[in-house]
């Protein structure tokens, strides 16, 4: 669903945001588009398990967790940080996750980093018996043809669309599918170059461009003033962002209105992919450093 943003921009500028975040309250709304032909694959072989990675707030464990539990599978997650295995109760994203029937196993962040590694795979065949294996963060060929979906005709108006960047496949899955008068704008999450080189790996066309001015000091690093925008773009609009991916994102697009990087009458389109669900975990951490937290409905 599309919503035009009720706010004001100088240059005739004008702003709608897809709420990919409204297609599941807890369950980031472009980890259902990158689940959707990996799950129709494991169907067709004939897997009963599912089994992927993430760390302690991953939107995409809950997304696994979810979708694998709605479509009949088993799940494991293969989770970053032994210290975790006594925190589940602490944490909102696991305890999520248990609660949809994933099972866990808790590694050493020196095992975690090995985890493509086929003796690493082979290891957790041995234990686990046959699964389908999805990559941490939920990014392969499927993910992005899923991601192709996230754009419709409706969108053809608009001359730039900007979305959040953790792995690419998102974005990746945009890029393929707009038109040749757009232009995509990605905002990483997280520090780091090596993003160009894997979306160009995905992408057919080269009408997009990788913004890293944004990522406020690294993955699931925020500051006083990303908490302060973010609730003030709650309060304006009733529309919440997430402090990892979404609210970082929106933050740059309305710093580069201000800096003129838009031609005069732009019309730009916000992906809103979701990631609600980090909020709950990000305000915890925020509290025990007694720093402001984010205004929330949920
Ligand atoms: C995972 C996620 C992203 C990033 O998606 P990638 O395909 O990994 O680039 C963006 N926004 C939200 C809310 C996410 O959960």
């Amino acid at each position: 669903m599309n919503q035009k943003i009720p706010l004001l921009f100088p240059n005739a500028i004008s702003l709608t945001i897809k709420r990919e975040d409204l297609l599941h309250p807890f369950v980031s709304g472009n980890k259902f588009r990158k689940l959707k032909y990996n799950l129709q694959q494991a169907k067709i072989q004939n897997k009963e398990k599912l089994l992927t990675f993430g760390g302690a707030f991953s939107n995409h464990i809950a997304a696994v967790a979810y979708a694998g539990a709605a479509r009949g599978f088993q799940t494991i997650g293969i989770i970053r940080g032994e210290e975790l295995r006594n925190k589940i109760n602490e944490n909102p994203t696991l305890q999520f996750a248990q609660e949809c029937g994933m099972h866990f196993e808790f590694v050493t962040r020196a095992a975690y980093r090995l985890k493509n590694e086929t003796s690493f795979l082979d290891e957790l065949k041995q234990k686990q018996g046959d699964f389908y294996c999805i990559p941490e963060g939920g990014t392969n060929a499927l993910a992005i043809q899923g991601c192709q979906e996230i754009l419709t005709h409706e969108d053809a108006v608009f001359d730039f669309v900007c979305c959040a960047v953790g792995t690419g496949g998102t974005i990746s899955g945009i890029i393929n599918s707009i038109l040749p008068h757009q232009k995509v704008l990605g905002f990483p999450a997280l520090k780091g170059d090596f993003l160009k080189d894997e979306i160009r790996n995905f992408v057919q066309n080269e009408q997009w461009e990788i913004i890293s001015d944004y990522h406020f000091g690294g993955y699931g690093k925020v500051n006083e003033e990303l908490v302060a925008f973010i609730n003030q773009f709650y309060g304006e609009t009733q529309i919440p962002l997430d402090p990892i991916y979404t609210g970082k994102m929106v933050f740059g697009v309305m710093d580069l209105i201000k800096k003129d990087y838009f031609p005069k009458n732009s019309k730009i389109l916000l992906i809103h992919t979701g990631g609600l669900q980090g909020i709950q975990g990000m305000n915890l951490k925020l509290k025990k450093k007694q720093l402001p937290t984010i205004d929330t409905h949920v």
